[in-house]
């Protein structure tokens, strides 16, 4: 049979590799150890039940967006939905990107960025981060001048370093680029700063775009909803390149009710960073080099040459737990990135580290 080529710039394109191990415990993607409040499930069925799935979802989501408005001080007409922020991500690509357009990222981060922007046909420049992970104001000023990209991707708190970025360095972006500064903030909720501060002040920038997700800290990686806030002429523009009814009712109702249960999203954020301490302080008495996270997720480096990373990946895929494996990633030699699971989940995965490295 005969089998038509894909594009041309797809060819030598990898798709995107997070295993889906089927495993008792697993801590590889960053989705929260617990599900939504009960209370919100309840109300979310009962909503549901009412629906009129027949018709066409609202198009502009206006419920929704009015929801997050309210929830960021902002105007619903800064708001823009989308499934997942990596929908969010590839809508800024197919609008500010395209052919022979560049996109920045800053190197180790998330790696959707260039992906996106390579499949919306962008050149994608990859800087380099500093020893602790952070982007340096000299590697920021030479991306800048040296390729003027039209976007630029920072992530703050970057993953997989859990390193959040400067409010200095973010306005200093904002000062020196001529395109679109994205700050992802799909972990925002575990950070002292944001960078919709900066939207919400007096003349606000009219290139940034601050990125959110419901599948972290949300309890809701399942349902495929994510968002952003920028000046409402980005949003405005977004509609040119953008599915009709690309969102669908039920999620409309599932991300305003879940805005209901703000209280207890922070307490869960709470009880995650308490044991991402816990994590950080077990993996730094078995002798592993750890930096300073403020996601749910830690990234931790074996230096002994006898328990490379690799092997110490395997050997908890053994015992039935799965965590990241980065340790083929560009300056993360020998890392492993561990998302902060349930309290006994944690347990499992120290005893078994201790087991593996003792
Ligand atoms: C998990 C994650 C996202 C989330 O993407 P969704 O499409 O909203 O699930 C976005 N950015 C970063 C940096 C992430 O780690």
């Amino acid at each position: 049979m005969n089998r038509p080529p894909v594009r041309d710039d797809l060819v030598a394109m990898a798709g995107y590799h997070s295993p889906q191990v089927d495993v008792e415990i697993r801590l590889n993607t960053n989705e929260a150890p617990e599900p939504p409040p009960e209370m919100f499930m309840r109300r979310l069925l009962d909503e549901l039940s009412q629906l009129h799935l027949n018709r066409y979802p609202d198009r502009t989501s206006s419920v929704l967006r009015a929801s997050l408005a309210n929830l960021h001080e902002v105007d619903p007409s800064e708001i823009f939905v989308a499934n997942g922020s990596n929908e969010v991500l590839q809508t800024i690509c197919l609008t500010f990107g395209g052919h022979g357009r560049v996109a920045a990222s800053f190197e180790p981060t998330y790696a959707m960025y260039s992906q996106i922007a390579r499949s919306a046909q962008m050149n994608v420049v990859e800087g380099l981060r500093d020893e602790h992970y952070r982007v340096s104001v000299n590697e920021l000023d030479r991306v800048m001048e040296t390729y003027e990209p039209a976007i630029t991707f920072l992530c703050s708190p970057n993953n997989p370093t859990g390193t959040p970025e400067s409010p200095e360095l973010i306005k200093r972006a904002l000062e020196r680029s001529s395109g679109l500064v994205v700050v992802d903030e799909a972990y925002g909720q575990f950070a002292k700063f944001t960078a919709l501060d900066f939207l919400r002040g007096p003349e606000p920038p009219e290139s940034l775009i601050v990125t959110r997700t419901f599948s972290k800290t949300w309890s809701m990686a399942g349902a495929r909803l994510g968002y952003c806030v920028a000046p409402s002429w980005i949003v405005e523009e977004f509609d040119k390149v953008v599915l009709p009814y690309h969102v669908d009712s039920i999620k409309q109702v599932a991300g305003r009710l879940a805005l209901d249960f703000v209280s207890e999203m922070d307490e869960r954020v709470n009880r995650i960073s308490v044991e991402r301490t816990k994590i950080e302080r077990a993996l730094r008495e078995l002798g592993l080099v750890v930096w300073p996270s403020e996601a749910n997720f830690v990234l931790f480096r074996s230096t002994n040459p006898l328990f490379p990373g690799d092997l110490i990946w395997e050997c908890l895929l053994d015992r039935s737990i799965l965590v990241r494996n980065c340790s083929s990633w560009p300056l993360l030699e020998g890392c492993l990135r561990v998302t902060v699971g349930s309290p006994n989940e944690n347990d499992l995965f120290i005893g078994a580290l201790q087991e593996i490295i003792a």
